[in-house]
């Protein structure tokens, strides 16, 4: 089923669908609940278009923070979508105290570049002490795109990279091109409804969006969101 996937149809069949879920989301509940909608379709598609084989060969899991050192990038409606799961599941206490890690998460990696930021080591802020994702079930696809076979060979390939030297990694090809169209896709979709579509870095997305909620309905009003 892999080799003979057509990702020009899906890619179309995608564009459609989060253009007709993007255009009825009206505030941060609406947005998110609808960027769920788009994360199960795409599960079930991995599901049922994928190689089971294949599929289960991928490493990448909970408890896996090899690559959380690399600069992230997410749609509007994605931080949103974060930024609202996080309201809802941490206390107040627990958010300043995250607000202050991304400041200063911000701070340091602001004007690094990729190369810079992953030599620096510096882990995002939602990764845990113990190497888990603590906003697995709203994570970026930028993360859901890596689909690495063997954790070790991305240890490596990390260390390597500041070097020039770092050796590939295999990783499944068909989650990651999923993945990969279903953000391309969104992104076009938001710009046929005349919405902000340029991809942000994920901490200042979520630290812009916990200083100033009303953002989402600059977004919503097509207004360009203003996040530095
Ligand atoms: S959002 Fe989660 S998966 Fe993505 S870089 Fe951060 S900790 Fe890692």
């Amino acid at each position: 089923m892999q080799e003979t996937f057509d990702f020009l149809t899906y890619a179309r069949q995608v564009r459609q669908v989060a253009g007709s879920l993007m255009s009825s989301g009206r505030n941060a509940a609406e947005i998110s609940g609808r960027m769920h909608l788009l994360a199960v379709a795409m599960e079930r598609d991995l599901v049922r278009f994928g190689d089971s084989s294949e599929l289960s060969r991928i490493a990448c899991s909970p408890g896996c923070g090899a690559c959380c050192v690399l600069n992230v990038a997410v749609l509007f409606p994605e931080a949103v979508a974060i930024t609202w799961f996080l309201q809802r599941r941490l206390s107040g206490e627990e958010l300043e105290n995250l607000r202050i890690r991304l400041q200063e998460l911000v701070r340091r990696t602001r004007w690094l570049d990729d190369e810079e930021r992953l030599f620096l080591r510096e882990p995002c802020a939602f990764l845990d002490k113990q190497g888990n994702c603590t906003i697995h079930v709203v994570r970026p696809l930028m993360c859901r795109a890596i689909t690495s076979t063997d954790p070790e060979a991305c240890r490596d390939a990390i260390a390597m990279i500041p070097l020039n030297g770092a050796p590939s990694v295999e990783m499944d090809l068909f989650q990651k091109n999923m993945v990969d169209t279903v953000y391309c896709e969104l992104g076009k979709a938001l710009e046929d409804l005349g919405l902000d579509h340029r991809p942000r870095r994920l901490s200042s997305a979520i630290l812009a969006l916990l200083a100033d909620p009303e953002m989402v309905s600059c977004f919503v009003s097509g207004d360009t969101v203003l996040i530095h």
